[in-house]
């Protein structure tokens, strides 16, 4: 079968590694893909939201599977584009339709649709800007720290935690009434400090049965010790060692089920990825949030741990034969440290030529923001590749990724060191 993935970061190099181990592979196509890909796949030079363009590509190429890898054409409606066209009996869409996709798309939608299906996760109102008054009289109400957050998407920027309360009101009038963040900002979720310690669970389901995939934990801030910018993730840790059997129930069955049932009473069809933010208060699970696709770099991590064959697994979701499969895992563990440009998450230089990759022993290589530039592999955004490793524990498994890591170098080249240092 010919298959298209969407998006052009580690995430989208992954799936293509994974993919093109299945025989039930004819030809593979990224768009708009990387150098990585480029090795493995047919690059093709259109963007995630042109949906014309992906539309013409499918029909032209035979692809019978589009695997959605980032959230943007989900919330803005590519399964839609596709249903509407009437194209959905040649061509399979792993990934939500709009309505569904608004989980991650608005955090009031998320919020209502947990409180709906009694989903553990932290208290909250919301409010516009003709109730910013009870907003400021709610963070009165609350301890602080406050947990201020734009409605909509705002690039991982739009969650704000203040300790002070006149920070909070401020915070709180710049989002709604100066719209800090735009549209995505007309709208603020307020909601209960929760403390704890966070991970991921990552679903996939066809809209009726699901597969609960390995746990990971990323690692989100720029600097050491968990400190400074956030940034789009600078490695990741599957399995969560604190993720104990019995905890993992508790997010079956708390969480998992009825999200996947919630999303059937509500009429939101779903064929796709869950990526679902928890955070572990003393014994319990609560979630923090719904994303609709895979996480970035957690794919790095939990792919590689899965042993089915991947082309199998999307073709269970797209006919809804996924109770039918047996998922089966690689039971070691598996860690990601991603090499950043210098400079990001701030401005930062594109097009320093990379060092060392032929060097790399013993660990996978997921390229993210990376090009070909005069036959050269050049560095092409802020997070440039990432050094997956597999060990025993996740102390084994860090070694061996920064031992490789640090054969890789270009200008500017930074990574955290620190990975894990919570666990
Ligand atoms: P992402 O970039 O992961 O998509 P986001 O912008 O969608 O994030 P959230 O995941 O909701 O926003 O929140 C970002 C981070 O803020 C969380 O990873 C968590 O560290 C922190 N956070 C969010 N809500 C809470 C809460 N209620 N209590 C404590 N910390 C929180």
């Amino acid at each position: 079968m010919n298959i298209l993935i969407l998006g052009s970061g580690g995430r989208e190099h992954t799936f293509a590694w994974k993919l093109a181990q299945s025989n039930k592979l004819s030809k593979l196509f990224v768009a708009p893909g990387n150098a990585g890909t480029a090795e493995i796949a047919i690059n093709v030079p259109i963007g995630v939201n042109d949906f014309e363009a992906i539309k013409k590509l499918v029909l032209k190429e035979n692809i019978e599977l589009v695997l959605v890898g980032p959230e943007d054409p989900l919330v803005n409606g590519i399964h839609d584009f596709f249903l509407k066209d009437n194209l959905l009996n040649k061509v399979a869409v792993i990934g939500p339709e709009k309505l569904a996709a608004t989980l991650e798309g608005s955090k009031e939608f998320a919020k209502e649709f947990m409180m709906r299906h009694q989903i553990p996760t932290a208290q909250y109102k919301s409010f516009t800007s003709d109730t910013v008054s009870q907003g400021f009289r709610f963070l009165e109400e609350l301890n602080p720290p406050y947990v201020l957050k734009a409605d909509g998407l705002a690039a991982g920027k739009g969650v704000v935690i203040l300790n002070d309360l006149n920070e909070a009101k401020i915070e709180l009038k710049a989002m709604l009434v100066d719209k800090k963040f735009g549209s995505a900002s007309a709208t603020v979720v307020i909601e209960e400090f929760l403390d704890g310690i966070e991970l991921s669970v990552f679903v996939l389901t066809d809209g009726d049965s699901y597969k609960v995939l390995p746990t990971a934990k990323d690692y989100k801030r720029i600097g050491e010790g968990d400190t400074g910018l956030n940034t789009g993730g600078m490695g990741a840790i599957s399995p969560v060692p604190f993720a104990s059997k019995g905890f993992m129930d508790k997010i079956e069955h708390r969480i998992v089920k009825p999200t996947v049932e919630g999303l059937k009473k509500d009429n939101m069809p779903y064929k796709g990825f869950i990526f679902i933010g928890l955070i572990k208060v003393g014994e319990d699970p609560k979630v923090i949030e719904y994303n609709v696709r895979m996480g970035d770099p957690e794919t790095e991590v939990v792919l590689p741990r899965i042993k089915n064959d991947l082309v199998e697994l999307l073709q269970a979701v797209a006919n809804e034969k996924l109770s039918e499969v047996e998922l089966q895992l690689d039971e070691r563990t598996a860690t990601t440290v991603m090499t950043v440009s210098g400079g990001y998450p701030g401005s930062y230089e594109k097009g320093k030529v990379i060092k060392g990759i032929e060097s790399i022993e013993d660990s996978l290589v997921f390229h993210a923001g990376t090009a070909i530039k005069n036959g050269k592999v050049v560095t092409n955004g802020g997070r440039v590749m990432a050094i997956t490793s597999f060990g025993s524990d996740f102390k084994s498994a860090l070694s061996k990724s920064y031992q490789n890591v640090e054969k890789l170098s270009f200008e500017g080249m930074n990574y955290r060191k620190d990975l894990g240092f919570d666990l």
